[in-house]
């Protein structure tokens, strides 16, 4: 290859360099400033080439493949040369070529041959070698070559131009391609950084979704949890939906009877309506009648006299010595109730002739009324309700208890040991009855009011049973007085005046005043039997509708002991108390006498405020009350005296009468 080497080819490159020759068309596809980079750059550029390569493919393929093109053209301008070299100048030409090239100096910044290196072949064929002294030949040839060069050298640059135009082209692929690199990368980045983003999103949804889950498993518990609750309710509402049609069923029928019912109750109205104007006629009527009754209840008790006197002995009590069969004795038939008694005495003092004891006196005597010993109270009251009830119709009664000590007075007025109601009084029994009849008389129209009060009389003091605390067992602080100016009304100053509407209250005062005798009796003994007790009850009727009003009070007297002082007694200290005493007892009671004679007799002056009793009582005693006298003997024959005392008096107040009475009415 060495011997190929020719001076020309030196020549040439010596003249390339020279001249300013168009540049040896480039292998590559580059352009000059890319070649002025460095390797590094130029693989970068050639970068976008080869993804535009990869990416494209055919689009570069079209062109000619670099070693066809360079095999090409020596090929066809040898074959060239090869033909026209004979015709023409033939081996002169090279040798005009050398000659031309001899004069000129080579440059040193051509690098010469390397030796060794052969001389670039032509077309693939050796010149055919011309003698050393054929220069013209040579010339020829040298020219011929030089065309041939030159041929190539514009086929060349041709195709230098074109690969250029293609670098330029790739350039512009390549910067477009940069770009939407960039765009690319850019987009990568958005892509990444959304990615990233997405995966934070996809993190914290991660976790809501678990948050969600174990929510959705504790909605799924509750859910559970209220669907059996939700059964459990359906269970219960059908039940009350059962319940509910049962109730609509029951309610219609009771809508029916309820129509019924309204049906029933308009008739019912109109018969009530009817009933109503009956019923005013009948109250009419039955007012008329009441006031009928009233009248002949008054007429029978006149009848009966405003004046009885009932005589009431009490039964021989334990341990007391029997009295023989003959001392006591109720004369009458077992079908009347008896009104008479006889008493016999035996005076030892008068004896017969013979020295035999004289016979028994008898002494009879006859009242409204005689209760034989055994007697029981609630047969007593009845014969005195109707006189009580006199006190409803505006009638003052005054019922008193008149006999010696122990006789039996405050059994029959208050009654036996409290708390059995066999042996209660005549005060609560009568008490209890005004409550009823009151009650009775409401449906008519009336309406009553009681006051009570207690009190008692002791040698001519008053002292007040119902007084409570400090003025407990105090006397003498009570006085009589009319309760006002003008007034006929009597009240006690300093006295209790307890409104009662009950039994209960009734029991309560008894009790009390029984408490206060109590106390007095320690201070003295046995007051309570030489002091009168007096029980007032002022009863107040109204009968609004008819403008009526009736006021009378009710007095039940338990009279002091009616025994006298035996005058032939030597008098101690003790007994001279006691003198004075039953002097003030005796005072009283025969006031009380004179008061009756007095009113009997139709005196002008009743001595009433000749006792505290008779002046208490005024109002209760007189020509419009009605007065009832229990005496109360002892069935012991050594109460004989005291007991015919008792009954004379009795007797004397049974034969007065006193006027007509007359209702306190207004
Ligand atoms: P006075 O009040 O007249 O002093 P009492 O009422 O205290 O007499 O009676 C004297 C005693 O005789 C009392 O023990 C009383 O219980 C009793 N007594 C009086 N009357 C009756 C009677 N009708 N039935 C039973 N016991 C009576
Ligand atoms: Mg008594």
């Amino acid at each position: 290859m060495e011997t190929l080497r020719s001076p020309l080819l030196e020549v040439k490159g010596n003249i390339e360099v020279k001249r300013p020759l168009p540049k040896p068309p480039s292998r590559l596809p580059l352009s000059g400033s890319r070649l002025k980079r460095g390797p590094e750059q130029m693989e970068e550029a050639l970068e976008p080439e080869k993804k535009r390569t990869r990416g494209l493919g055919t689009k570069i393929a079209p062109s000619r493949p670099r070693a066809a093109l360079l095999t090409a053209v020596p090929q066809t301008q040898g074959q060239a040369a090869a033909r026209t070299a004979p015709k023409k100048t033939g081996p002169r030409c090279p040798t005009a070529v050398a000659t031309v090239l001899k004069n000129q100096k080579p440059g040193p910044a051509v690098p010469a041959q390397k030796p060794g290196t052969a001389p670039p072949m032509v077309g693939g064929k050796k010149p055919s070698k011309r003698p050393a002294w054929d220069l013209k030949g040579q010339l020829c040839d040298r020219m011929a070559e030089l065309k041939c060069c030159r041929e190539r050298n514009q086929i060349l640059d041709q195709e230098n131009q074109q690969l250029r135009d293609q670098l330029r082209e790739a350039q512009q692929q390549a910067s477009t391609l940069g770009a939407e690199r960039r765009t690319l990368e850019e987009e990568l980045a958005r892509v990444r950084v959304q990615a990233e983003q997405g995966q934070q999103e996809l993190g914290r949804l991660s976790a809501q979704v678990l948050e969600l889950e174990e929510r959705l498993g504790t909605q799924e518990g509750l859910v559970q949890v209220l669907q059996r609750e939700q059964l459990g309710l359906q269970e219960e509402r059908r039940g009350l939906a059962t319940r509910l049609e049962e109730q609509e069923r029951r309610l219609q029928a009771s809508e029916a009877a309820l129509s019924d019912s309204q049906a029933e109750v308009a008739s019912l109205r109109q018969e009530a309506a009817a009933q109503a104007v009956l019923l005013a006629e009948r109250e009419d009527r039955l007012h008329g009648l009441e006031m009928e009754r009233r009248r002949l209840h008054n007429q029978l008790q006149e009848l009966k006299g405003n004046i009885r006197v009932f005589c009431r002995v009490r039964p021989v009590l334990p341990g007391e010595p029997t009295p023989n069969p003959g001392f006591l004795l109720f004369p009458g038939g077992p079908a009347d109730p008896p009104t008479r008694l006889s008493l016999s005495r035996s005076d030892e003092r008068r004896g017969t002739l013979s020295g035999a004891p004289a016979p028994p006196t008898r002494h009879d005597f006859s009242f409204d009324r005689v209760f034989p010993p055994g007697s029981r109270q609630d047969e007593v009251f009845e014969e005195i309700a109707m006189l009580v009830q006199s006190a409803l119709d505006g009638y003052p009664v005054c019922i008193f208890a008149y006999g010696q000590t122990g006789s039996g007075k405050t059994f029959t007025m208050e009654g036996g040991p409290a708390g059995d109601p066999q042996v209660e009084g005549l005060i609560p029994r009568a008490l209890r009855h005004l409550f009823s009849v009151a009650q009775e008389l409401s449906g008519q129209g009336w309406t009553y009011s009681f006051v009570a009060s207690y009190v008692e009389i002791y040698n001519e003091t008053v002292r007040d049973l119902l007084a409570t605390g400090t003025r407990k067992g105090q006397a003498g602080e009570c006085e009589i007085r009319r309760a006002g100016p003008g007034s006929e009304e009597l009240t006690v100053t300093n006295a209790r005046y307890v409104p009662v509407s009950c039994e209960k209250e009734v029991q309560a005062l008894l009790h009390l005043a029984r408490q206060n005798r109590a106390v007095a009796r320690t201070a003295q003994n046995e007051r309570s039997s030489r002091s009168h007790s007096v029980f007032q009850l002022q009863i107040s009727g109204e009968h609004a509708a008819r403008g009526l009003q009736c006021i009378a009070p009710l007095s039940l007297v338990d009279l002091a002991g009616s025994e006298r002082l035996d005058s032939g007694l030597a008098l101690g200290p003790g007994e001279r108390e006691r003198l004075r005493e039953t002097q003030s007892i005796n005072s009283s009671l025969s006031t009380l006498g004179l008061v009756i004679m007095a009113l009997s007799n139709k005196e002008p002056h009743v001595p009433y405020r000749n006792s505290k009793l008779t002046y208490l009582l005024q109002n209760s005693l007189g020509g419009s009350a009605k007065m009832l006298m229990f005496v109360n003997i002892s069935p012991l024959e050594e109460n004989v005296s005291e007991s015919l005392n008792s009954l004379r008096f009795a007797s004397k107040v049974n034969q007065c009468v006193i006027g007509t009475a007359q209702a306190n009415k207004k």
